[in-house]
């Protein structure tokens, strides 16, 4: 029986909030959950993709559905699961999780009556009963035999040319049905354009032995595939997790699966991208945002059509529509950019997993230094634990200095290499070797910290730093320190150390380019290249800095986070931070985490190859716990102390987090706002949940509004189920950072 109405998630422009409608459905006309459609929205014709059949009945008029626009559904029932379980979540409608899984693309070209095939691409035609057709083969009009056969067969489910021959009719009955109106006549890709990422020498490690540690986790993998099982395969830097995931991904592909492989941001992992492609050539999809709308669209084109069974991309290549899910990877499990900063606000490993008790997949969180959030859940047992403690071919991990800014400052010292750094720099160039240095960006100059001791004025109810705002620009007020957590203000930043009456208390920034001047002038003779944000806006910049890395072109590279991945390099023989603590002095309750992650990858590309290698960390911070454990390679460490701290402050993984924020052009709404808001989550919070701020968020004014936050902070689902925010707020549930 055919269904009588149907919800549709409607995407009515590219932007602003999709929702679902009811409509009826004409007779004749087959749905299914995942067609894509047009339907009348007000005076226009939009683009939906059909979410269920036969809801709550029609309480008044429904418009019926315009026609059928591609005669497959877009949408697998997995996905559709998905977006439930993804609107329940994170608190979004369901149509905005429904369009999360079409590309940006699909809404355009929907308009059309037909879903363009990818472009540049041999397709073979489709077909599908149009409504008309069922008229015909109930007797209401006539048709020819080889038309009534055809008709027969699309009815029987016959999708291809050769479905049709198969059952007596053909493609030239079909498309003459299709001018009236019986059929509905598509095209599908059947090969892809030749890869423009092939790297074909990527693929060394193919046919060589596993090593037991891989062959071990290979098997826990491959025997998991079918029962939605997690794990964490925990391994240092080179320590061979790439190879595990292709051998997996051969296993699925076998069993006739499909693969997602997710990776944080495709430009900075080329080379993993690369292996998969070396090893899977054209059934590898790439989706990622360095694509065009319309490279993204034919891409997704491939995975619907059953071209490419392999989808390696970025946090939303998740929503891959595959008809078979036997794998799911994680590559770098800890990254932020796996949190979605838009609705719906996913975080895509915890969708992964859900994907995968979904399907049956099963799915591997890859990571040196997994957040401590997996880490414990792989301890608890929830997911199993694979490691692979050592790298490949018995390379050390390379030994790092640990250089205590403040002594350096009292050798008169003022520049941003420290004697040892500049030493070892000289040394490693004079050696015909490669030197990294990087810098952490984020965070500079918000915090006030003494060049001298040490000292960072912090909250005293939080123990987090206080945030610099600077001011005293005409009638504005001095320089103020704010809590970000509490709310907290002190109407003066201090001008002297507190601890030791040091006037170097006010941070200034030193940026990539200072620290480049100064590696020129310490090494004259090498050739220096920079990579920062600024310098990797040109297009392939950072591909191109590479090669000049690997042919030996270039001897230093001087650059920020972007250095921290990728850059497999024999010949780099010194890794030095130049900065290490300008993230751990954020109010974040991930700044020791992130700055452990950082630390540990940026020092994991010194002494890849048979030179081997060595690491300097510079800090003001010598004796905390992440730089210490940084430097050591050791993550249990690391682990132990921060989970205790998160224990004591109720942070996940021991209580969960909801971000509310807000903004209004006035301070004196947004105060109003946020405290009313405040005020009703207390009383509704009981003891679930405790209410923290409200806050200025982390960037307190930004394009001209004040913008506050409150967090909830222990089990925010049941006490955001009592309360009804307004739109006014934006709710982040599960936030990566709570600087907003
Ligand atoms: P990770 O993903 O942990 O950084 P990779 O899979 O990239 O590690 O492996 C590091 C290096 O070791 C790569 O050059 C890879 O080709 C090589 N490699 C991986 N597995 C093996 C193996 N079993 N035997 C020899 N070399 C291997
Ligand atoms: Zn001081
Ligand atoms: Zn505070």
């Amino acid at each position: 029986m055919t269904a009588r109405t149907v919800e549709v998630a409607v995407f009515a422009g590219v932007r602003g909030p999709a929702r679902t409608f009811s409509y009826l459905v004409p007779d004749g006309l087959d749905l299914l959950p995942g067609h894509l459609v047009r339907v009348g929205l007000g005076a226009r014709a939009v683009p939906g993709v059909v979410i269920s059949l036969d809801g709550a009945p029609a309480a008044r008029e429904l418009k019926a559905v315009d026609a059928l626009v591609h005669p497959l559904p877009l949408l697998r029932p997995h996905q559709l699961a998905l977006a439930s379980w993804i609107a329940a979540r994170y608190r979004c409608g369901l149509a905005d999780a429904v369009r999360a899984m079409v590309p940006p693309a699909l809404a355009s070209r929907a308009r059309s009556s037909r879903l363009a095939a990818a472009r540049g691409e041999r397709t073979e035609a489709i077909f599908a009963l149009d409504s008309g057709g069922r008229d015909a083969l109930a007797g209401a009009v006539r048709v020819g035999a080889r038309q009534l056969a055809t008709l027969r067969a699309l009815a029987a489910g016959a999708v291809t040319s050769r479905d049709l021959a198969d059952a007596g009719g053909s493609a030239a009955a079909a498309r003459a049905l299709a001018k009236r109106g019986m059929v509905l006549a598509s095209a599908r890709a059947v090969r892809r354009v030749p890869a423009e990422f092939a790297f074909p020498d990527e693929d060394r490690a193919r046919d060589l032995p596993a090593t037991g540690p891989q062959a071990v986790a290979i098997g826990e993998i491959t025997g998991a595939l079918g029962s939605g099982r997690g794990f964490l395969l925990h391994g240092v830097t080179a320590s061979g997790k790439t190879e595990v995931y292709l051998r997996a991904a051969t296993t699925a592909l076998a069993r006739g699966d499909g693969v997602i492989v997710l990776v944080p941001e495709i430009i900075l992992t080329a080379q993993v991208v690369a292996r998969f492609i070396a090893r899977f050539g054209d059934r590898v999809a790439l989706l990622h945002s360095a694509l065009s709308a319309g490279e993204r669209f034919d891409e997704w084109r491939r995975i619907l059509d059953g071209v490419a069974d392999v989808v390696v991309g970025s946090r939303s290549a998740l929503f891959a529509p595959l008809e078979r899910l036997g794998l799911i990877v994680v590559d770098e499990e800890q990254e932020p950019s796996y949190k979605q900063e838009s609705d719906p606000r996913y975080h895509a490993v915890d969708a992964a997993l859900e994907l995968g008790r979904i399907t049956g997949a099963a799915v591997v969180l890859g990571s040196a230094t997994p957040r401590v959030v997996t880490y414990e859940a792989a301890r608890k047992g929830e997911i199993t634990p694979l490691a692979l403690p050592e790298r490949v071919g018995e390379l050390a991990l390379p030994p790092t200095t640990v250089v205590d800014l403040r002594l350096e400052l009292r050798t008169g010292n003022r520049g941003t290499l420290s004697q040892a750094l500049r030493e070892a720099l000289q040394r490693t160039v004079a050696a015909g070797e490669q030197a990294i240095l990087y810098l952490n960006r984020r965070g500079f100059a918000t915090v006030v910290l003494c060049r001298d001791c040490g000292y960072v004025a912090k909250c005293p109810a939080c123990d987090i730093p206080y945030a610099l705002h600077v001011g005293g620009r005409g009638a504005e007020p001095p320089d103020s320190l704010v809590c970000h957590r509490c709310g907290r203000r002190e109407a003066r930043a201090p001008e002297v150390c507190p601890a030791c009456g040091s006037a170097r208390i006010k941070q200034l920034g030193v940026g990539t380019q200072r620290v480049e001047e100064e590696v020129r002038a310490a090494v004259p003779r090498a050739k220096v290249i920079r990579l920062d944000r600024d310098a990797i806006r040109a297009k392939g910049a950072h591909a191109a800095a590479y090669e000049r890395m690997r042919s030996g072109d270039a001897q230093v590279i001087v650059g920020t986070q972007m250095l921290a991945k990728g850059f497999d390099l024999p010949h780099v023989t010194l890794v030095g931070v130049v900065n290490a603590d300008t993230i751990l002095n954020l109010p974040d309750f991930t700044a020791a985490e992130r700055t452990f992650q950082l630390l540990t990858q940026v020092l994991g590309r010194s002494g890849r190859g048979e030179a081997g290698g060595r690491g300097i960390v510079q800090t003001y911070l010598p004796e905390h716990y992440a730089i210490r454990a940084a430097a050591a390679h050791d993550y249990v460490a690391f682990a132990e102390a921060e989970l205790e701290g998160r224990r004591r402050f109720g942070y996940p993984p021991f209580g969960r987090l909801a971000m509310l924020s807000t903004q209004a052009k006035k301070i004196e709404t947004v105060e109003k706002r946020s405290h009313e808001l405040a005020a009703w989550l207390r009383e509704a919070a009981g003891d679930d949940a405790e209410v923290l701020g409200p806050a200025p968020a982390f960037a307190a004014k930004r394009a001209g509004s004040y913008r506050a936050q409150i967090v909830l902070r222990g089990d925010p689902e049941r006490v955001l189920d009592r309360v009804t925010v307004s739109d006014e707020w934006t709710v982040d549930v599960d936030p990566v950072t709570l600087l907003g």
